[in-house]
């Protein structure tokens, strides 16, 4: 099948695009990547009027480091968040989620804005976002505005943001005390979307974990913490987690949604697994130092 008929512009400022935006409205969608748009657009789920291209905006793109935050811009393409030293330094659980995500060749286009906007239950990266306390800033023509990770993501393909607004950027903080943090998947062949997989970060203070954040994706309507398994964790000594009480917490809080993959027991099951085996990876490289 090939996509319907459409209108494309290419807009070289964010003034342009809003007002194409406003004057076309829902018929209008920006194309970023085009990763996940175009597919849709091949098999006609997506059939807008109009596509803007915003890969030649201006600042859009690129990291930069601010005095309590890592900033980056939408554009941002995934094989660039791999390659930055800023964020291999201050938030490396966002490297180590790109090679996870599709193949090399939806690396070298794919950006975390059209990731986040998209927002497939699936996607690592807001699994990653919720685990840093990222927040992301969104921007319509008349202003900007900041949303919490936590309450971007709001179900399939469902976010908070506005209609004819857009992620200008997304800010994680620096860590301010020592952390290690990891994500892992179950894929049925590599490059797939995962049938189940959580990002975790420990925070430590003493040896002991101050703050845990374990998020899933994969298993829901959207990515989500999982409260009493973090509980399970705060105050535990990082040598000595308490991995499998963590794991049967999660499995009895979670109620996975089915998917053509996998049934919720299948989920259930694999979401602990894959927790278990970040814990266990986590406390591992503690006691190496
Ligand atoms: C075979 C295949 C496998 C894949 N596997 C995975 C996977 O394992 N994990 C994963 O996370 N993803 C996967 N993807 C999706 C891929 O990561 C997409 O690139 C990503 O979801 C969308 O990013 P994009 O820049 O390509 O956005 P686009 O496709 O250009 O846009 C996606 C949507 O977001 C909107 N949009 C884009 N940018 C913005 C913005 N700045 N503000 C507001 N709206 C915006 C667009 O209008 C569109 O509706 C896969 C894709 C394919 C084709």
């Amino acid at each position: 099948m090939k996509a319907a008929p459409f209108d494309y512009v290419r807009v070289e400022s964010l003034e342009e695009l809003f007002s194409l935006m406003g004057a076309i409205g829902d018929d209008a969608l920006i194309l970023a990547g085009g990763q996940s748009l175009v597919p849709a657009m091949a098999m006609r789920m997506a059939r807008p009027r109009l596509l803007l291209d915003v890969n030649h905006i201006p600042g859009l793109s690129g990291v930069t480091l601010g005095d309590s935050a890592l900033h980056i811009g939408a554009l941002t393409r995934y094989h660039e968040l791999a390659a930055s030293p800023e964020i291999a330094r201050h938030a490396p659980l966002i490297a180590a989620a790109v090679p996870l995500i599709a193949h090399e060749a939806i690396r070298s286009r794919g950006t975390l804005g059209g990731n986040i906007a998209h927002a497939d239950p699936a996607s690592e990266m807001p699994a990653v976002l919720l685990a840093l306390d990222a927040t992301i800033h969104a921007e319509s023509g008349q202003g900007g505005r900041t949303i919490p990770a936590c309450d971007f993501f709001l179900g399939t393909y469902e976010t908070a943001l506005a209609p004819g607004e857009i992620v200008r950027s997304v800010s994680i903080p620096r860590p301010q005390r020592a952390e290690r943090s990891a994500i892992d998947e179950v894929v049925r062949r590599a490059g797939d979307y995962a049938m189940a997989g959580a990002a975790i970060r420990l925070v430590a203070e003493a040896g002991r974990v101050a703050e845990a954040r374990i998020a899933l994706f994969g298993v829901a309507d959207r990515a989500l913490r999982c409260a009493p398994a973090e509980e399970a964790l705060r105050g535990a000594e990082i040598a000595a987690l308490p991995i499998e009480e963590a794991v049967a917490a999660l499995r009895d809080a979670l109620e996975p949604l089915a998917d053509l993959h996998a049934g919720a027991a299948t989920k259930r099951h694999l979401a602990g697994v894959v927790t278990g085996r970040l814990l266990a990876g986590l406390q591992e490289e503690h006691e190496n130092g």
